[in-house]
């Protein structure tokens, strides 16, 4: 089964997508993290990712499709993907499902969560992450037991530098002009469902779970 987790930045991708993953014995492949990970590691490919995460615009699709590729092609993927931030344009839907008809697979659902665009700046503008493992908190609505602490590992939570307002709201708008298209595409093939993201995380787990029961 390969799920495509779909919505904006903050609509609760990340947090829905780690229970799915745990519950369908998923891959996670998350897109922003891997580029975060080689931007930590200092490789070649993060210190090009960079200019372009840090200014909130998207990785061009060349790098972009060639990292995805590289990574579906690993044995952890064999009992499917939940992919979470990729695809985020036309042509990396297309490449996607090149991809995986290559691997003998397809997309099976496209679940999309929707949050109002004044919500999402509020969320991502108090939103911390977790140093190792990239767990995300936020300071009003989902605070950690001991504030700057990872309730799960311990870690220390930072403000990524692409969750400052400014550039929160060039990434709304980017995914408005270059992702929302997706949406139609996914509709029109018949995988898309839509799940009413503004509700608690516990009632968006629900919806969401059982959306994909039905596929
Ligand atoms: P995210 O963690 O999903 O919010 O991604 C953080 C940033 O990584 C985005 O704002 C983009 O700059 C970049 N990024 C992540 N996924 C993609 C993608 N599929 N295509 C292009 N850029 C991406």
């Amino acid at each position: 089964m390969n799920i495509l987790i779909f919505g904006p930045n903050g609509s609760g991708k990340g947090t829905q997508g780690a229970l799915v993953k745990e519950k369908y014995k998923l891959d996670h492949i998350e897109s922003g993290a891997i580029f975060r990970k080689h931007i930590g590691g200092g490789t070649e490919l993060g210190k090009k990712a960079k200019e372009y995460i840090d200014r909130g615009e998207l990785v061009p699709d060349d790098v972009t499709i060639a990292m995805v590729r590289d990574r579906l092609q690993q044995p952890d993927t064999k009992n499917g993907a939940l992919l979470d931030g990729f695809p985020r344009t036309p042509a990396q839907a297309e490449a996607l499902g090149e991809m995986l008809s290559q691997l003998g697979a397809e997309v099976n659902g496209v679940p999309l969560i929707s949050v109002p665009d004044e919500e999402l700046v509020n969320r991502l503008s108090g939103r911390w992450t977790c140093r190792a493992r990239g767990h995300v908190f936020h300071e009003k609505f989902n605070p950690p037991q001991k504030p700057g602490v990872c309730d799960f590992d311990q870690s220390e939570l930072y403000q990524r530098d692409d969750d400052r307002a400014e550039t929160v709201r060039t990434r709304i708008s980017v995914y408005w002009n270059q992702t929302a298209p997706l949406i139609d595409y996914y509709r029109k093939c018949g995988k898309l469902v839509e799940i009413d993201g503004n509700q608690p995380i516990e009632c968006v787990t629900r919806d969401l779970l059982a959306a994909l029961q039905s596929e």
